[in-house]
């Protein structure tokens, strides 16, 4: 029997019950699969941690969990401490300090979501979009002078090397590879950026001909936004820099429907520290504690966690006892227009994994 061995970190707001239900899913999936099954180690890290000791996690947070097969992390954000703090010292410190330079999230329709394109474009949009998670434009280089004056300055600096360009582009084409349409878009903005942008249009056409199998289009950021409402069905995976696969992404799930429905992975590909999986979605404090945060999200989260631990059966069957509940819709939270609560989600899921095998 396969033990995986999972860090679970709520977070704040929703992301503590969120997390909780995911973690219920993930062990009726190994029950149901067989052949493997979970261990999780819930850690208490967050906002609340920081209002008591001042961190928002303890000092050796990452060497704690190094050993771990993956990290299951809810959301992280609270009203009275700064962003800069919540997400940098904890969120971010796992992706950098792990190296997990690929943020990757997969957005489809799931059936019986109503998103905001007319049904037919919107039953088109499956795409994957791999966004650079460990430099470019938030490298966090530059500065500001003389503040105040009429000559005051300030820079951010993208900051793109050869070998950061080129392990995701890298990372892209497997992705696309993977999936029956083999399709890739490398996403720039050359025509304005001629630097960094130019290099990473020359390092993509190098990388992406050592995969003959892909088609690789070319486009620039501004019409890629365009192309993604008006042709849905153009486009599959997506690769982009740190800021411009920001922005996709956050089109891409507005697309889809619903904050609460969306995942996404920071991955290592090559495995050398664990990778990451949250929900898309943030703390939302408006709804903690009244039970009624859409799971969703962390069930889709789960599955792709599935994939990346080498259980592709079961993150399937996750998925299609996901898409059941969708699809039947008698049983969703208020933000998809129902009444259920998460208990009440999560159940329907567990029951709908017997019929998705
Ligand atoms: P953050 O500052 O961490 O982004 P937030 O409070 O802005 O958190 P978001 O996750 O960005 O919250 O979501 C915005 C709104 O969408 C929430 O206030 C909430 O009403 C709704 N929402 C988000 N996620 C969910 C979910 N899983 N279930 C139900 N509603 C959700
Ligand atoms: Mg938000």
């Amino acid at each position: 029997m396969r033990t995986h061995r999972i860090a679970a970190i709520g977070g704040d707001g929703i992301g503590p019950e969120v997390i909780a239900a995911g973690c219920r899913v993930l062990d009726a999936v190994a029950q149901a699969q067989g052949g493997f099954a979970f261990a999780f180690e819930t850690f208490d890290w967050g906002s609340e941690m920081y209002r008591r000791t001042g961190k928002m996690m303890p000092d050796d947070g990452l060497k704690a969990l190094e050993g771990f097969d993956a990290i299951f992390f809810g959301a992280v954000g609270a009203p009275d401490i700064p962003d800069h703090i919540t997400l940098w010292e904890l969120r971010l410190a796992i992706c950098q300090g792990f190296d997990q330079y690929a943020n990757v999230r997969p957005t489809k329709l799931l059936p019986g979501v109503r998103g905001p394109l007319r049904e037919d474009l919107g039953k088109q949009i499956d795409w994957v979009i791999v966004r650079e998670n460990s430099e470019g434009e938030y490298a966090g280089v530059g500065g500001r002078a003389h503040r105040g004056l009429p000559i005051e300055v300030a820079m951010d600096v993208a900051v793109f090397t050869r070998d950061g360009v080129a392990r995701i582009c890298r990372h892209a084409c497997e992705v696309a590879m993977a999936r029956p349409r083999r399709h890739l878009t490398v996403v720039t903005k050359s025509n304005a950026q001629r630097h960094g942008m130019v290099m990473w249009d020359e390092v993509c056409a190098e990388i992406t001909a050592q995969y003959p199998a892909l088609t690789v289009e070319k486009m620039l950021v501004d019409a890629m936004t365009a192309r993604m409402v008006m042709k849905p069905g153009s486009v599959d995976t997506v690769v982009a820099t740190n800021l411009h696969a920001d922005i996709l992404s956050d089109l891409a799930s507005a697309l889809a429907g619903s904050l609460g429905i969306g995942a996404t992975g920071n991955i290592d590909p090559q495995r050398r520290r664990p990778s990451m999986f949250e929900p898309i979605h943030g703390s939302a404090f408006d709804i903690t504690g009244k039970g009624i945060a859409n799971p969703l999200g962390s069930f889709w989260t789960a599955s792709m966690m599935l994939e990346h631990l080498g259980e592709p059966a079961a993150a399937q069957r996750l998925m299609r006892a996901v898409e059941a509940v969708t699809a039947r819709g008698t049983v969703l939270t208020p933000d998809l227009g129902g009444t259920a609560t998460t208990v009440e989600v999560t159940n329907a899921v567990i029951a709908a994994l017997e019929g998705a095998n």
